[in-house]
């Protein structure tokens, strides 16, 4: 029975009234229930006795000809394992509709963002990221700024110095060989290096030996994870604070889509976006202010290193730097003692300068 109705006594006035309880909506055998779901009419607003105000959120399944959506209708955001989980259970429960197994998954945390999906007005499209990407720390911004530093010596054809961007991050944080995104461009870089070796290295190597080294060293610590969280995708929209979180340079790589007329989602169509908005439902995994911090003062080291190389001054260096700045400012108030210590030592010792007089930060605390 796809359909699960229970009744429910009013707590007021006991009242009975139906309620559908994680429903699973089959669109082609009940459209009249798809209908109330689009309607917002799959449970009562409030007791036809007493008239008490009801919200009953429930998690739902709808299940569409080229993707499945999951209403999750947790009032919190839960953390990424427990999404995952409560898909899972979904998607076991439901029929077997003859759906390929790698359909798309699109979740969302309420039942309206799910419809706003359907709807697929015009200029509204929805910012998606994978499960798979949601099980590892938030890095999009930083990645996004080696980026933006690499790109600049690939414009210069120097594609071996491109490649050692990434390896010093890489080096100093081995996680992000697992983002993907991080890897192809390091992987790309190191492609187009081919036998060049870069200048200052102290083991001088050509950047595919050295990716040969890295492969061997973290491939067999890849954490094996279930085939579906790759084509499961949770789903938000930039203007919508369903939760609310505060702002705080918020970066996560999303890609934007819409729902095409035959209601399929053309990925490959999709434009990728940071957005500042948090990701709704899902509790983001953030790494720790210090980490961060260190991962800036590479990025910083880096635009240095490409500015005393490279010819003229790349604008977006310039952003790459504001971006630094403002975190480092952002950030520091909220840092313990230790903490900004810590930072100021590893600052001095990378630079031979000082962090709080380069940034400008208060360093009364
Ligand atoms: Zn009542």
């Amino acid at each position: 029975m796809i359909d699960q109705r229970v009744e429910q006594p009013c707590p007021k006035c006991g009242t009975k009234f139906a309620l559908h309880s994680r429903p699973i909506i089959d669109v082609d055998r009940q459209p009249e229930l798809y209908a109330r779901f689009l309607a917002d009419e799959l449970n009562p607003k409030a007791c036809g006795g007493c008239g008490l105000k009801l919200t009953l959120d429930t998690p739902s399944i709808v299940v569409r000809r080229h993707w499945i959506g999951v209403v999750l209708a947790n009032p919190r955001p839960i953390p990424i394992e427990l999404a995952s989980k409560v898909v899972h259970t979904f998607l076991s429960e439901t029929p077997d509709l003859g759906l390929p197994p790698d359909r798309p998954v699109l979740v969302t945390g309420n039942d309206e963002q799910l419809r706003r999906v359907i709807r697929s007005d015009p200029d509204d499209r929805f910012c998606t990221v994978r499960f798979d990407d949601l099980t590892r720390r938030n890095w999009a911004q930083e990645i996004v700024a080696l980026n933006v530093i690499a790109d600049a010596y690939l414009e210069h054809d120097l594609p071996e110095q491109a490649y050692w961007v990434y390896e010093s991050a890489l080096a100093t944080f081995p996680e992000l060989y697992f983002h993907r995104r991080f890897f192809d461009t390091l992987e790309l870089t190191a492609l187009a290096a081919g036998d060049r070796i870069a200048g200052g290295l102290i083991e001088p190597r050509s950047a595919p030996d050295d990716l040969e080294l890295k492969r061997q060293a973290l491939e067999p610590q890849r954490p094996e994870l279930p085939e579906w969280l790759a084509h499961t995708h949770l789903c938000f929209f930039e203007d919508d604070r369903y939760f609310d979180q505060p702002v705080q340079l918020w970066n996560v790589r999303v890609e934007l889509l819409q729902l095409d007329e035959q209601e399929t989602l053309p990925f490959d169509r999709a434009e990728l976006h940071l957005t500042g908005v948090t990701p709704q439902a899902i509790l983001p995994q953030e790494p720790s202010r210090l980490e961060r911090g260190v991962m800036r003062i590479l990025i910083v080291l880096a635009v240095a290193a490409a500015r005393q190389m490279l010819p003229g001054d790349p604008l977006d260096f310039a952003w790459v730097n504001n971006l630094t700045g403002a975190f480092f400012q952002l950030d520091w108030e909220r840092m313990s003692a230790a903490e900004q210590a810590q930072l100021k030592q590893i600052y001095s010792q990378y630079t031979g300068r000082d962090l709080v007089q380069d940034f400008a930060l208060d360093d009364s605390g």
